[in-house]
């Protein structure tokens, strides 16, 4: 009798890179070439409510109640989310979440 070693072929994949965002990008602005229109150009930063700036207005609205601090969520840039556009053709290039940020 003789086993046949088969396990040697194990297929590596490559799950890491699915859900990545298209650029690595901050919440500001950035100087970076555009893989659309190959310019140079400095982002175009766009700041959206997230489910997480609500999140902490609805925390901050439970501890804070007295002093209306539910609110300054949306009048910061600090727990928005930043969509970059390219300025010159306008498309869409990355997205910054606040998900990990701290407090
Ligand atoms: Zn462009």
């Amino acid at each position: 009798m003789k086993l046949v070693e088969n396990s040697a072929y194990h297929q590596i994949e490559e799950v890491a890179g699915i859900e990545m965002e298209l650029l690595h990008v901050g919440s500001e602005p950035v100087g970076m070439r555009c893989p659309f229109c190959y310019e140079d150009v400095m982002t175009k930063a766009q700041y959206k409510n997230s489910r997480f700036t609500h999140i902490v207005a609805l925390v901050l609205g439970i501890l804070f109640w007295w002093m209306c601090c539910c609110v300054i969520p949306y009048i910061t840039k600090r727990w928005k989310d930043v969509e970059h556009y390219c300025p010159n053709c306008r498309r869409y290039l990355g997205l910054y979440t606040r998900r990990s940020a701290i407090l």
